[in-house]
């Protein structure tokens, strides 16, 4: 385990007269090194083409913002003429025919993609351990998992192979490896990064964000990949400058704490918690107890949208337009059928059948209109909540890290891992997780916030000062 270096370190080195091409060179043969299984591909050769080209380019006075970092990208991002595969075997043999609007962002802006990352299949899961490339080791203890789905993106990051990963979030899938592996995870608001380029799972509850060392380095990363994109409708019009860090320090905020969710945690979680709301209130910011109703239902409701949204986001796998198809098929159906059940994984088939379901004439009153109110519901509670304080502070998880194989067989307690995460996917706003100390065991803890949609410069506002006062 390397230890893991911020954006700065980057653009330091290469102030002093290091070249994109040695730094490049560097993170290749880091991250070709790890055995771990956070990373599934490194793309050598495309990089380090990429960093001799930015050389030249800086000798002619174009200096950029991210030259020089390397960034490693979740797998189930697009990149132009690279393997991508969402970590199923259905996918296996396809190549992105064009680039995630995001990662050609961050490239435009001088980062360089150095490999992808594990995660789980089509990103659900919440342990890395439903991926077709096996496991990925938490760095802090290799038989435990480094939560998921961005699992190989967290660790990644944790173990210094670079110094950004990306990662998308549908319920808690960068939050929650972040929380689990001791790197900060953010996820903006719905809409306000593109998804154009990002493989769909539930397209209403998706964002891609980043795992990175610090908190300036997640607002730094989302400001250069949020704003218009003609290719995805969903994005807001807003300014990319709001996603920096707001100035100010905790002087005056309000805090909301939810006093049932540090209770149903392990009571390691609950002593971070409780030294994080300390901390706030010594540097000025008034903690003040909220409620939302309806969270309890959350779990539930987004396993209805995200599995609706899911089967059918994952009807175009079919084995004739994408990737792998069976082969001794007598008819079409056949062809759809076996490429289906050999190309999707268990966990992906539970969801597309609980998808299917949800959304079948008969059911659908029942079930997905259903969780839409709810859904509403559980806006408004967020609404109501807001009225009286400015960030709300809680768990990331109610657990550090897990063992290996300890809730593999049992989908629901797997499920409730993202019991604290996934209401603000429901809601659409931005929530981040930071380090908050460790276990006796030294397993990292993370610490959830959450702010109103379009907040972000608020809400890293007080990540940042909670980050400072807890290196004090
Ligand atoms: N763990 C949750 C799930 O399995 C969330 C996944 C995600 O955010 N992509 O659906």
């Amino acid at each position: 385990m390397t230890h893991p270096q911020p954006i700065s370190h980057y653009q330091q080195r290469l102030g002093d007269g290091t070249s994109c091409a040695t730094l490049i060179t560097e993170a290749c043969t880091r991250a070709e090194a790890d055995n771990s299984g956070a990373v599934v591909r490194v793309l050598n050769e495309r990089a380090l083409a990429q960093a001799t080209a930015h050389d030249q380019r800086r000798a002619s006075g174009d200096q950029r913002p991210l030259d020089g970092v390397p960034v490693l990208i979740k797998d189930n991002l697009c990149l132009a003429e690279t393997a991508v595969t969402a970590a199923s075997r259905i996918l296996e043999g396809w190549h992105a025919p064009y680039t995630a609007t995001a990662v050609q962002r961050l490239e435009d802006a001088g980062a360089i993609v150095i490999g992808a990352c594990n995660m789980d299949e089509f990103a659900m899961g919440s342990s890395n351990e439903t991926s077709v490339y096996g496991p990925v080791a938490n760095p802090h203890d290799p038989q435990r998992v480094p939560g998921g789905s961005s699992g190989g993106s967290a660790a990644a990051v944790a173990s210094g192979l670079a110094p950004v990963a990306l990662g998308s979030d549908t319920g808690g899938s960068i939050r929650q490896p972040a929380s689990l592996c001791g790197c900060v995870g953010f996820k903006p608001s719905y809409g306000r990064v593109s998804r154009y380029g990002l493989i769909a799972f539930g397209s209403s509850l998706d964002q891609i964000g980043p795992l990175t060392t610090c908190v300036n380095d997640a607002a730094l990363i989302s400001q250069i990949m949020a704003g218009h994109d003609p290719l995805d409708s969903t994005v807001v019009e807003r300014d990319p400058q709001e996603v920096l860090v707001e100035p100010g320090d905790l002087t005056g905020l309000r805090i909301g704490w939810i006093p049932s969710h540090s209770e149903g945690c392990d009571p390691a979680v609950q002593q971070a918690l409780q030294a994080a709301r300390t901390a706030c209130e010594q540097a000025g910011a008034t903690v003040v107890e909220v409620a939302l109703p309806h969270e309890q239902y959350a779990v539930a409701t987004y396993y209805i949208i995200a599995t609706g949204e899911a089967s059918s986001n994952l009807s175009r796998y079919d084995g004739v337009h994408y990737g792998r198809r069976s082969d001794g098929c007598n008819s079409l159906d056949e062809v759809y059928a076996k490429s289906r059940s050999q190309g999707f994984g268990a966990e992906v088939q539970r969801r597309i059948m609980l998808g299917s379901y949800v959304l079948s004439a008969g059911y659908y009153d029942a079930y997905y209109k259903r969780a839409q109110q709810v859904r509403a519901l559980i806006i408004n509670d967020f609404r109501e909540a807001f009225q009286h304080c400015d960030v709300i502070i809680g768990p990331t998880s109610p657990t550090v890290a897990f063992a290996r194989g300890e809730k593999t067989r049992d989908p629901v307690s797997m499920y409730l891992s993202d019991i604290y995460t996934i209401a603000a996917n429901l809601a659409g706003i931005p929530a981040i997780s930071i380090p908050g100390g460790a276990d006796q065991q030294g397993l990292p803890i993370g610490v959830h916030l959450q702010a109103p949609s379009w907040h972000e410069g608020r809400l890293l506002r007080v990540a940042q000062a909670l980050e400072t006062l807890q290196q004090k």
